[in-house]
């Protein structure tokens, strides 16, 4: 019997698990996942309103990037499509100078595709149009390797795009600080543009290509749905998922590797580490202790994402976005807002405004540290800074997500290909997936998975 363990299940370790079975290499599947149910970071649940009636809202991630393929095809495999739904309001708004203005329609990850956009000169003013006009007219040599997103893209755009319109926008999706974080990893297509040299708004600009469809999509049910879907399926499959039961040890004879659970010592012929880096890392330590040493390099981040609901009287207008990111500049706790009722129509029961805010990033550790009644106070506090909410939610649920965020500082791909490297001397049945490599949303993750598992078939076949 050829066994394949796969360690984590998230969507990630699912996707490793979809993969093998649909591969047919290894007959026995196996996945490890202490919590007591699968799919991780993908987690959805009731809002539960005054008269009792509840909201079933995504905790953390609430969508996928449909411009990839990656979710989407998960989806369509498992007979999905027909559940998934897309944003009513694809736009977003800043805030900057004490208001709120759309973010421009026409950039690459904040990176203005024109310099003559008014609706980019309406959230820069005109001295960081100016500064952005004069920045882009240098003769910038190609960009050689990786680099810092903030002082690079400075350099090349003027400190007001990255402080209003990229910062707020890698930082939010990476929960990062763009000076410590890797342009190549995080922002390949912009990496490729700076690579040309010269004006880094034309070349982004050459970068888009016209695109069909939604940007976003996800299951009605929300995301949670997906995963367990995907359960659903690797069960009916004859997938092994042994829940509230983590790894505990990782060993090779040279001949199988060896898993350890707190019942039982799991020969293995190859293995997909899907638990977060961290995790991964003190796996790893007997077995590979350099791969163990580079994995202990990622930092990770804590976010706490307070979901409230108001009532919809209480709210002053216009709700016509999809949510607003907060630069650093303003001051204020929250890193960015979703309006979750106006961007999901079935989130909408007429009544109330369900927001989703994020407080926390790198260099911030208070999604963590502050207590719930603290988080609230900050919240509400920033919410009447930016929307003009003076009244109390009506329902809130705080939710944290501890060390949840891999940071992908400058280098970090040669460090992932650093601990490849690395695993194929030591532990040549062994692949890495999730969030902390080649990508953190749900499509890479998705991909990360199936990768390892398909090559690792490839490698038993
Ligand atoms: C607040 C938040 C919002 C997000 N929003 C979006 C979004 O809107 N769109 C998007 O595309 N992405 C979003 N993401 C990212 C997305 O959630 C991740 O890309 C994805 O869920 C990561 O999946 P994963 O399997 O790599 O990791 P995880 O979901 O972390 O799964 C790893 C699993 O390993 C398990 N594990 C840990 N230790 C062990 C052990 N010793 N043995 C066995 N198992 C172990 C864990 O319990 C966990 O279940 C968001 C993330 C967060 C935190």
């Amino acid at each position: 019997m050829t066994r394949l363990v796969v360690v984590g299940g998230g969507v990630a370790g699912l996707s490793a698990a979809w993969e093998a079975t649909c591969r047919g290499v290894c007959r026995e599947v196996v996945v490890l996942e202490p919590a007591p149910q699968t799919g991780g970071k993908l987690r959805t649940s009731d809002l539960v309103l005054p008269d009792g009636s509840t909201l079933r809202v995504d905790e953390g991630a609430d969508a996928f990037l449909a411009r990839r393929p990656e979710a989407v095809a998960l989806c369509a495999e498992l007979g999905l499509t027909d559940e998934l739904t897309s944003p009513t309001v694809g736009r977003a708004k800043v805030f900057v100078d004490g208001e709120l203005r759309f973010l421009p329609a026409r950039t690459l990850l904040g990176v203005p595709l024109a310099t003559d956009d008014p609706e980019v000169a309406a959230v820069l003013g005109p001295e960081g149009v100016a500064e952005l006009v004069a920045a882009d007219a240098v003769d910038h040599p190609p960009l050689v390797g990786d680099a810092a997103v903030g002082p690079l893209l400075r350099e090349r755009l003027g400190a007001t795009t990255v402080d209003r319109l990229v910062g707020p926008l890698l930082g939010g999706i990476n929960a990062g600080d763009v000076d410590r974080m890797s342009l190549r990893a995080v922002a390949p297509q912009l990496a490729d543009a700076a690579a040309q040299g010269g004006s880094l708004v034309q070349a982004s600009a050459a970068q888009v290509a016209p695109a069909e469809g939604p940007v976003f999509q996800t299951p009605l049910a929300g995301s949670q749905r997906l995963v367990e879907r995907l359960t659903e399926e690797l069960l009916s499959r004859g997938v092994q998922v042994r829940t509230t039961t983590p790894a505990t040890g990782l060993a090779t004879d040279g001949a199988r590797l060896q898993v350890t659970t707190p019942s039982e010592q799991l020969g293995a012929d190859a293995v997909v580490l899907a638990a977060p880096a961290g995790a991964a890392g003190r796996l790893l330590a007997a077995a590979s202790p350099t791969a163990a040493r580079l994995l202990a390099q990622v930092d990770h981040v804590s976010v706490a994402f307070l979901t409230l609901a108001f009532d919809r009287a209480d709210v002053p207008g216009p709700l016509d976005a999809a949510g607003m990111l907060v630069p650093r500049a303003a001051g204020t706790t929250i890193t960015a807002a979703s309006w979750g009722s106006v961007k999901w129509a079935h989130w909408d029961d007429g009544r109330h405004l369900v927001v989703r805010a994020s407080v926390g990033h790198d260099g911030d550790d208070r999604g963590r540290t502050s207590t719930d009644d603290e988080l609230l106070a900050a919240v509400r506090r920033d919410l009447r800074t930016t929307m003009g909410i003076e009244a109390a939610p009506v329902a809130v649920r705080t939710t944290r997500w501890t060390d949840a965020f891999p940071q992908y500082r400058p280098g970090h791909l040669d460090l992932v290909r650093q601990v490849t490297e690395t695993l194929a001397v030591d532990l040549p049945h062994l692949r890495l997936a999730g969030m902390a490599y080649e990508g953190v949303g749900i499509p890479a993750s998705i991909g990360s998975g199936r990768r390892a598992a398909a090559e690792l078939s490839d490698l038993l076949a």
